[in-house]
């Protein structure tokens, strides 16, 4: 199979002399790969020029769509990989993980960007900003996506999963994507990106793949740009060091060597579920993927008391292990990707030998079930176990990217946590206890030195994600060693791919720039009610203030008789003003509410389809009988759903009889368009 490259919508074959890329498994040809005919500066024209303004033509909701789209369409097509996988040396539950769980990423993220995002191109962040004493110069942050490309350089270990783990978040934020997979497992990534093109789903230039280097690509990127990169911390720093990309400060997602830790509380001694749960999970993060994967355990933590324990009830778990052709019956751990990562970990055990003494697995001597162990990259589990914890060095600092793990024991809490601090940032670490101040001094002495905590005991044990499953919604990334960038993690991936503006303006010019009404612009009064206002036809700004109405004693007991709710503030004279908030007896919140909604509704049958909630409701004064409110009601925000109706976000302030502010909330409506608009 030669593996073409697709740049600027056409597929560029390797050339004669392309580098042969061999299975994991037997080490027969799989493919061949070679960018060299490719023209890097046509690729990156390519997305700047074409791919780049037609998906910031798209809002969120649009884009989304095509994720969704992209996800459905590789859903029914995804069985013709399954078969390639095979020759990555991944069994078929390493494939799904890959496969599959690249496909529900692209769903997530469609899901993020329909439910969390405004049918928009823009961002908002955050409230706006005052600035200035009489209100007529306030600031605010938006975020608008990138002018540029984004370059994804993946790793071997998930052809699938890295490519589309990356591509989501980048196509949802606008931003145009060149993905280089890693040469050794490009046939896998390869063949999915054909299905993405077959489908014809994205625009043009939105994806682009190169098989082979990366050639010259970076030499042609920008200040706009986005180079994301997971593999290793040296390759990491050659590219971060790449003149054009330190020269124009191009952001650099790095993610790279990780020594996870898996830490057992002291209270989860053998018996406990906490036990059982870490060495099974342990020894499953060990083996999945043959180990090459960026979250796996790499250093299991126990007390001291513990390590013979922890080393048994693992060696057991290992002893089960069936290692062999991912094709063949029975077969729990396939081969390493090539015979050179064999190499690979074999030397980094190497490494790990002075520190360590073997508990388990003697990596060279194994029989694969239906394979020749010299043809593939056959290696069985290895488990060690630190001989001198403290004095150690190569134990938090050597990543043996296979299945191998230490054991290390460690004194009290403070101890461990130290121990999983010398790994100088790691992606994940597990705690598996049954005991809050546990878990407490654990995770908050770990936290600043990882990206994801896993916390396991036997409440959530049944539902856990995993040790080492990426969730789309959660934060990906490390700091220090794991690189310091920062992945997924719901809307918050598409950070990465957009920049985020402070502006400085009038309330009035700011609202109509960002679609968002905050106080001190325009309120526009229009000739009838706005309740009366189809979605399509109501304007941001436009404004209710409605008469008075005043608030008695009556209605306060009538209130508290009618719901029930007879807390002493309102019902009981001496108690109220014993308390320091309130002057006597005053109007429950609730009342207050309901009255504003009295007198600011339309009660006719018209656009208004729904009350669909509230949200950043504050009492700021109470209300006491004789007090008369009024209520002001402003159009916010507008967010269209669907064909049929669309969401108004009001700004509402409850005001007393001397213009002081009683409450304040935004009102959620679902409006109907007008019979034109729909
Ligand atoms: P590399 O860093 O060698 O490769 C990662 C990616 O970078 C690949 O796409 C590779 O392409 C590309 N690359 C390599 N050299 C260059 C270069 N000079 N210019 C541009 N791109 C380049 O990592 P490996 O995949 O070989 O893995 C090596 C080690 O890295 C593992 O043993 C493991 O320790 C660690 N690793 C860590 C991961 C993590 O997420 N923490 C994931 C994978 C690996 P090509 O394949 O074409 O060379």
């Amino acid at each position: 199979m030669k593996l073409a490259s697709y740049a600027a919508e056409h597929w560029i074959e390797p050339p004669g002399d392309a580098a042969e890329i061999r299975s994991a498994i037997d080490g027969s040809t799989v493919a061949l790969a070679s960018s060299r005919d490719v023209d890097f500066a046509a690729v990156s024209k390519h997305a700047r020029k074409v791919g780049g303004p037609t998906l910031r033509k798209l809002t969120f909701h649009q884009r989304a769509d095509l994720l969704k789209r992209l996800a459905q369409y590789l859903t029914e097509h995804k069985a013709s990989l399954y078969d390639l996988s095979f020759h990555t040396g991944a069994t078929k539950r390493d494939a799904q993980i890959d496969i599959d769980g690249g496909i529900a990423t692209l769903f997530a993220y469609s899901s993020f960007g329909r439910r969390e995002l405004p049918n928009d191109r823009i961002l908002i962040d955050g409230a706006p900003v005052s600035l200035s004493k009489g209100g007529s110069f306030i600031g605010r942050h938006v975020l608008t996506s990138l002018n540029g490309i984004a370059v994804h350089v993946n790793a071997y270990n998930f052809p699938c999963w890295g490519m589309l783990e990356k591509l989501a978040p980048a196509l949802l934020a606008g931003v145009p994507c060149i993905v280089k997979p890693a040469t050794q497992t490009a046939y896998l990534t390869h063949a999915m990106f054909r299905l993405i093109v077959a489908a014809g789903i994205l625009p043009e230039g939105a994806v682009q793949l190169i098989c082979g280097n990366l050639g010259d690509l970076l030499d042609h990127v920008t200040g706009q740009d986005v180079v994301s990169f997971t593999g290793s911390i040296g390759t990491s720093r050659l590219l971060r060091d790449h003149p054009a990309v330190s020269v124009n400060a191009t952001r650099f997602v790095a993610e790279r060597d990780s020594l996870n830790a898996a830490v057992l509380g002291p209270d989860a001694q053998p018996g406990t579920p906490e036990f059982d749960l870490f060495v099974k999970e342990v020894a499953r993060e060990m083996t999945v993927k043959a180990g090459q994967k960026c979250t796996a355990v790499r250093r299991i933590l126990v007390p001291d008391a513990l390590v013979e324990a922890t080393g048994q009830a693992l060696s057991e778990k290992l002893a089960r292990v069936v290692v062999g052709d991912p094709r063949a019956d029975g077969v729990t751990m396939g081969p390493l990707v090539s015979l050179r990562q064999r190499l690979d970990v074999l030397e980094r055990l190497a490494e790990l030998a002075p520190e360590t003494e073997r508990v388990f697995g003697n990596p060279e001597a194994i029989s694969p079930v239906g394979a020749d162990a010299a043809k593939g990259g056959y290696l069985g589990p290895v488990l060690l176990r630190a001989t001198r914890p403290d004095q150690a060095a190569a134990i938090h600092s050597v990543e043996a990217f296979g299945p191998a793990a230490t054991i290390i024991g460690y004194g009290g809490l403070d101890h461990a946590v130290e121990l999983a601090r010398r790994g100088e940032g790691s992606l994940v670490a597990s705690i598996y206890t049954y005991d809050v101040e546990v878990a407490a001094e654990l995770a908050f002495g770990l936290a600043p030195y990882h990206g994801r905590l896993h916390l396991v005991d036997r409440d959530s044990a049944g539902e856990s994600t995993g040790h080492g499953s990426p969730m789309p919604g959660l934060v990906h990334g490390g700091p220090g060693r794991a690189g310091g960038g920062e992945e997924l993690g719901g809307v918050r991936g598409l950070g990465a791919y957009m920049q985020r503006t402070a502006l400085q303006g009038s309330p009035n010019l700011l609202a109509r720039l960002t679609g968002a009404w905050s106080k001190g612009a325009a309120q526009v009064t229009a000739n009838e009610h706005p309740f009366r206002r189809a979605f399509d036809v109501i304007d941001l700004g436009e404004t209710l203030q409605t008469a008075s109405r005043t608030i008695t004693l009556e209605d306060i007991e009538h209130f508290a008789g009618f719901t029930g709710d007879n807390f002493y503030a309102h019902m009981d004279e001496a108690a109220a003003k014993a308390n320091p908030f309130f002057p006597g007896r005053v109007a429950h919140g609730y009342l207050i509410l309901s009255f504003a909604a009295g007198l600011f509704v339309e009660p006719a049958p018209g656009p208004v389809l729904a009350n669909y909630g509230l949200d950043s409701l504050r009492f700021l004064k109470p209300v006491s009988p004789g007090d008369s409110i009024s209520v002001r009601l402003t159009v916010k925000q507008k967010a269209p759903r669907n064909a049929q109706y669309g969401e108004v976000r009001w700004d509402v302030e409850v005001t007393n009889q001397n213009a002081e502010t009683v409450a304040t909330y935004e009102l959620l409506t679902l409006n109907a368009l007008t019979e034109k608009a729909a």
